[in-house]
C-alpha cells in the first residue's frame, strides 16, 4: 500500500498554486517566530478576511448568524477563528487545531551578568531541544518587556540585514578532547546556554563596565531598566529567514515548522471556506504544546469550551449547558501537528512502511504516544474511514504514519485533550526532517496537500 509521491500528480496550475502558498508560508514563518507574533500576524490576516473580535459581539449582545466570522484572542498567545455554518452548533464544529509555540530558549528573569569583559544573557530552554544544535550559530531575540505601569515594549533584534545577532559560543576542537568524549546529551549543559550579548566596556564605568554598556543600550533604545526583565518574555530563536531547500527548491528550511506549518495551512484553508459552510468551522492555534499544553494558553485550559459557550449564547435564544456539551461532543477535529519524516540517514529509528515520507502528502497518525501507545489519542476507525473518503474525493495526497519504531521513543499532541469532550479527533500533519532543530525541513508538496486536506475536511467533515 505504498502511497504515491504528490509531486507526480501536479500540473502547471497546481505547481503555481503550490509556489504561491509556499511564498505566503515563508512570510508567515519569518514574521511569526514566537506564539505572540503568530497571533498578531494571524489576527491581522483574519481582520483582512472579514473576521471581527468575538468579545465585541459579546459586549454588544449581537446575535451571530451563518456566514459570520469571529476570532477569539487568548492573551495574545493562542487564537481561534470561527466561521459560523448553516447547521446549529449542537451538530458540532469542524476543527483544525495546531500549535504555534516552538522549541527555543527563554531569557531567565534575572538574565544579565558579566564575566571577563563579556556580557551574557542567561537562558532556560523551552521544549525538547538537542542543546548542542543551538551553539555557534546566529540567534535573535524576540519578545516583550512589560513595565510596572503596564506598558509593553516589543523587542525583535537580529532579523533585519543590518541588525546585530547574538549567539552561544562553543569550545574549539583543539581544546575539546574531553568535551567530545561526552554524549551528545551531555556535551552542552543546559546551564551553559548563555547568550553573548555585549563585549565593549561603557566609557567611564569601572565595575562591570560591559554589562553597564548593555544596560545603557537597553535604556537608550527601548527605555528598559534591568529590573523590567523581571516581567519580560524574551525568546532566543534562530536568526534569519526561511529558505528554499534543495537545488530543485522542492523543500523549505526554516525555524518552527513544528507546528507553524500546520498553523499556516489551517489558517489558509479557513480563509478559503464558502460564504456559509455546512457546519461551523474553527481554526485553533494553541500555545504551550511543546511543554505539555499547560497554562492558561495551553490546550488544557478551557478557552475553546468557553468560546463555544459564548457562540451558543449568541446563536440560540435559549442558552443551556446541555447545548454546550452537545456541541462539544459532536465536534470533529483534525489535530494538526507535524510528524517525523522518514530519514534514510537514520533509517534505524523508523519502520519504513508505517513512516511519513517527505513529498507523499499530508499524514494521518491514528495514534501517537510511546511504548504501548501510552498517552495517545487512538482515533476511531469509523472516523478514519470517513476521512479516507473525503481525502480521496478531493484528490488529496495523503499517507498514514507512526512517529518511529515501536520501542524507540514517542511524542504527543493536543489530540487527547480535545478527545476528552467526546469528539472525533485524529492527528494530521506534515512530515518534518530535523524536527526541533533550529532549522527544520519540510516538502512544499506536503504543505500544499495539508492545505487541500484541511479545507476539504472543514467543508465536508
Ligand atoms: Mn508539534
Ligand atoms: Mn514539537
Amino acid at each position: 500500500m505504498e502511497r504515491p509521491n504528490a509531486w507526480k500528480t501536479y500540473d502547471a496550475k497546481a505547481l503555481e498554486a503550490l509556489e504561491k502558498y509556499s511564498a505566503e508560508y515563508r512570510y508567515y514563518l519569518d514574521n511569526g517566530k514566537t506564539e505572540r507574533e503568530c497571533v498578531t500576524e494571524t489576527v491581522a490576516m483574519a481582520k483582512a478576511n472579514g473576521y471581527t473580535d468575538l468579545a465585541d459581539a459579546v459586549k454588544a449582545g449581537k446575535k451571530l448568524v451563518p456566514g459570520d466570522k469571529v476570532y477569539v484572542n487568548c492573551m495574545g498567545k493562542a487564537l481561534m477563528l470561527f466561521h459560523i455554518g448553516a447547521a446549529p452548533l449542537e451538530k458540532g464544529i469542524n476543527i483544525v487545531g495546531s500549535h504555534i509555540d516552538s522549541p527555543r530558549m527563554d531569557l531567565k528573569q534575572n538574565p544579565f551578568y558579566e564575566d571577563t569583559d563579556i556580557a551574557y544573557a542567561d537562558t532556560h530552554y523551552y521544549g525538547g531541544i538537542k542543546k548542542y544544535q543551538w551553539v555557534a550559530r546566529a540567534l535573535a531575540l524576540h519578545g516583550v518587556v512589560v513595565k510596572k505601569d503596564g506598558t509593553t515594549v516589543n523587542v525583535v533584534i537580529g532579523e533585519k540585514d543590518d541588525d546585530p545577532v547574538v549567539g552561544i559560543s562553543d569550545l574549539l576542537p583543539h581544546l575539546g578532547a574531553d568535551q567530545m568524549k561526552k554524549t551528545l546529551a551531555e556535551g552542552i549543559d543546559g546551564e551553559g546556554l548563555d547568550v553573548m550579548v555585549c563585549g565593549k566596556p561603557l566609557e567611564g564605568e569601572e565595575k562591570e563596565a560591559v554589562k553597564a554598556g548593555l544596560l545603557n543600550i537597553l535604556k537608550e533604545t527601548y527605555g528598559i531598566e534591568e529590573e523590567d526583565m523581571l516581567s519580560a518574555e524574551i525568546e532566543v530563536v534562530p536568526a534569519g529567514k526561511t529558505r528554499d531547500y534543495g537545488l530543485d527548491r522542492s523543500m523549505l528550511l526554516g525555524y518552527g515548522h513544528d507546528d507553524r506549518v500546520c498553523a499556516y495551512a489551517s489558517v489558509a484553508a479557513q480563509f478559503e471556506l464558502p460564504a456559509v459552510p455546512a457546519y461551523t468551522c474553527c481554526c485553533l492555534l494553541a500555545d504551550k504544546e511543546e511543554i505539555g499544553s499547560v497554562g492558561a494558553t495551553g490546550m488544557r485550559a478551557h478557552y475553546f469550551e468557553n468560546a463555544v459557550a459564548e457562540l451558543i449564547n449568541l446563536t440560540y435564544d435559549n442558552y443551556s449547558e446541555l447545548l454546550v456539551r452537545r456541541a462539544l461532543a459532536a465536534c470533529r477535529m483534525l489535530s494538526c501537528d507535524v510528524s517525523a519524516g522518514y530519514d534514510p540517514l537514520y533509517a534505524h529509528a523508523f519502520e519504513k512502511k508505517n513512516a511519513a515520507i517527505l513529498g507523499r502528502g499530508v499524514c494521518y497518525n491514528k495514534f501517537t504516544g510511546s511504548r504501548g501507545k501510552s498517552g495517545s489519542n487512538d482515533a476511531n476507525a469509523e472516523f478514519l474511514g470517513r476521512l479516507r473518503n473525503i481525502m480521496d474525493n478531493n484528490n488529496v495526497c495523503w499517507q498514514t504514519a507512526e512517529l518511529g519504531r515501536v520501542d524507540v521513543g514517542g511524542g504527543g499532541t493536543i489530540a487527547y485533550i480535545c478527545a476528552l469532550y467526546g469528539m472525533e479527533v485524529v492527528d494530521s500533519g506534515v512530515a518534518v526532517l530535523s524536527m526541533h532543530a533550529p532549522q527544520e525541513i519540510i516538502s512544499k508538496a506536503d504543505l500544499y496537500e495539508a492545505i487541500k486536506a484541511y479545507k476539504a475536511f472543514m467543508i465536508e467533515g
